[in-house]
């Protein structure tokens, strides 16, 4: 039996475009791991902090954007303040996602991007977090309007979901800065 070994394709090496969007040197990262120790997602992904920048390191291409914790980092900035080289590992995380929404990546956790437009959709126009449009937005951006309707009226009750939108936000300011970080990192929302 004759065993074919074959040189796997690998994309563009990714780490440029990524420390360019994020702002950092992901040279200086010596793997302590003290990133990972702290993080809160990275018992429930694939693959922790750490190893994104090892594998960046190394060269990995565009199969990195399918990490699951590119959607799944809650940008909490604990690995940065845990870094002892001070890398801003949510700006990368910020650069992935961006990278992947930019080149259809697969995403690993469902609709977690149409999520994040909805949420993000909502805080431009109403200058803060509208949660009944969101669902909303996101209920029919997912073909799931009748998924756990039966929980609405009591949260309603409880006021846990606000009827009206909410007031006294800064809209012009807020939408000055999507629109300012929208034409800066090329972002359409
Ligand atoms: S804490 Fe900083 S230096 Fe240590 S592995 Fe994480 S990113 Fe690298
Ligand atoms: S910012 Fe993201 S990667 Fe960093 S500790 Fe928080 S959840 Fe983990």
């Amino acid at each position: 039996m004759t065993l074919r070994v074959t040189k796997r394709k690998t994309t563009k090496n990714m780490m440029p475009a990524v420390e360019k969007l994020a702002g950092v040197d992901l040279s200086e990262c010596y793997q302590c791991k003290k990133c990972a120790c702290g993080c809160p997602v990275s018992g429930h992904t694939e693959a922790p902090p750490s190893e994104i920048i090892r594998r960046l390191q190394l060269g990995a291409g565009d199969d990195i954007l399918n990490s699951d914790i590119i959607w799944t980092c809650s940008s909490c900035e604990t690995c940065h303040a845990r870094c002892p080289m001070g890398i801003d590992m949510a700006a990368v995380m910020d650069a992935l996602r961006i990278l992947a929404v930019k080149r259809h990546a697969p995403t690993p956790k469902g609709d977690i991007p149409t999520f994040n437009r909805a949420f993000l959709k909502t805080v431009n126009i109403f200058g803060r977090t509208y949660d009944l449009a969101m669902i909303a937005a996101y209920k029919l951006r997912t073909a799931t309007v009748m998924k756990d309707m039966h929980k609405l009226p009591a949260m309603l009750k409880k006021r846990k979901i606000a009827v009206l939108p909410p007031r006294g936000a800064d809209k012009k300011t807020v939408k000055r800065i999507f629109d300012s970080i929208g034409r800066k990192k090329g972002i359409r929302q």
